[in-house]
């Protein structure tokens, strides 16, 4: 059931393209004033995905439901929504301020209107003194900000953003990021955007919506999606989680790591499982310590600054394992070292 607080329902939207089945009864509902993004590898339907909400193709199956009224009858320039793509579509030889504008002018605003939003938007994105520049002397950072400002200055119904970033170099980006989520937030707008970087859409999104093949495999708060994966996918693609073979044992308990750890499942017993752990859960003490826990080898280490990052051999698995400097002080390649995993951190998914 949509609720009150539901913006835009997307109810059920399939899109095929010939055989390519695009997406599959894709069925979210984006809170008002929300930030979502919609992560996955490439060819998961992002795009797709945000081009039939903008009203670039339409669904093969299915309804979007914008405050509660079906809008797929409505073409993309009368939905009011905001939009950047990566190729940010500016006009190069019109100023900073004409392009900003542009929305405003086709809607028929004021002259003077016009300028007083020019001039509000640039100093929001702090950029008071470039009105009258034509867009190709910017660098590309501020090219950014003048494209987030013209799909701001129509007070969008709905902002849309495809990889808007993906063209900046990293250091600009992690500041682009910041900037984007306060301009979000100061604007109060429902915000859809397409990533597929992992880091960005965790730094954005109230919610991560994780999609593969089409499908939605996951919607949730990035840290729940973090937490708690919904599958081996979802944990492998969010911070490259270590998926280690695993086989439910008798009594509700499973086995991994060739030992006897066991953990409580409700998995039947016999049945093949995929234990995820991420490398900075999994914690190394010397064998002499070990107890019962698995025993391997350090193969690699990479001294990160504040953690080192190296890879132990249990039998047949390779572990990531990440921990604080102070953690592993006189280990080395070739130490044999005790893994513990704590089942606090662990996720335990049907291998099949
Ligand atoms: P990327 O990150 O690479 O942009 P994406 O997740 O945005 O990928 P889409 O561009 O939505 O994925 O594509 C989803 C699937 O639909 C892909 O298999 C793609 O080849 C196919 N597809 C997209 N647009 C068309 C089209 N116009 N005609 C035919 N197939 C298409």
């Amino acid at each position: 059931m949509t609720t009150q607080n539901t913006h835009l329902h997307i109810d059920g939207v399939s899109k095929n393209f010939g055989d390519v089945k695009a997406l599959s009864d894709i069925d979210l509902k984006i809170e008002r004033g929300s930030f979502v993004c919609l992560l996955g590898p490439s060819g998961c339907g992002k795009t797709t995905l945000l081009r039939i909400i903008a009203g670039f193709e339409t669904a093969s199956r299915g309804r979007l439901m914008l405050d509660g009224s079906d809008i797929a009858q409505i073409p993309p320039h009368k939905r009011g929504f905001g939009m950047v793509f990566q190729s940010l579509a500016l006009f190069p030889h019109m100023s900073v301020a004409r392009n900003i504008a542009y929305g405003l002018k086709l809607r028929g605003v004021s002259g003077k209107e016009q300028r007083n939003r020019v001039e509000e938007l640039l100093n929001v994105i702090q950029l008071p003194s470039i009105a009258d520049r034509p867009v190709s002397a910017l660098s590309g950072g501020q090219r950014q900000r003048v494209a987030i400002a013209r799909a701001l200055a129509i007070q969008p119904k709905l902002f849309l953003l495809d990889e808007p970033l993906s063209a900046l170099d990293a250091k600009l980006r992690d500041n682009m990021q910041i900037e984007l989520r306060q301009l979000q937030q100061k604007f109060g707008v429902t915000t859809i955007l397409v990533t597929h970087d992992q880091h960005e859409a965790m730094m954005l999104a109230d919610e991560l919506v994780v999609l593969k093949d089409g499908a939605v495999r996951q919607a949730a708060a990035p840290s729940v999606v973090y937490q708690q994966p919904a599958d081996s996918f979802v944990a492998d693609f969010l911070g490259a989680a270590n998926l280690i073979d695993a086989g439910a044992y008798k009594s509700g308990e499973i086995e991994l790591l060739g030992t006897s750890s066991k953990f409580a499942t409700h998995h039947p017993e016999g049945t093949r499982l995929q234990a995820a752990v991420r490398a900075e859960h999994i914690q190394l003490l010397p064998v002499s310590a070990a107890g019962h826990a698995p025993v391997g080898t350090v193969a690699f280490m990479r001294d990160l600054g504040p953690a080192t990052e190296l890879i132990v051999d249990v039998g047949r698995e390779r572990l990531r394992v990440r921990c604080p400097n102070t953690e592993c002080q006189g280990l080395e390649i070739g130490t044999q070292v005790a893994v513990v995993l704590d089942p606090a951190h662990m996720s335990v998914f049907n291998a099949a």
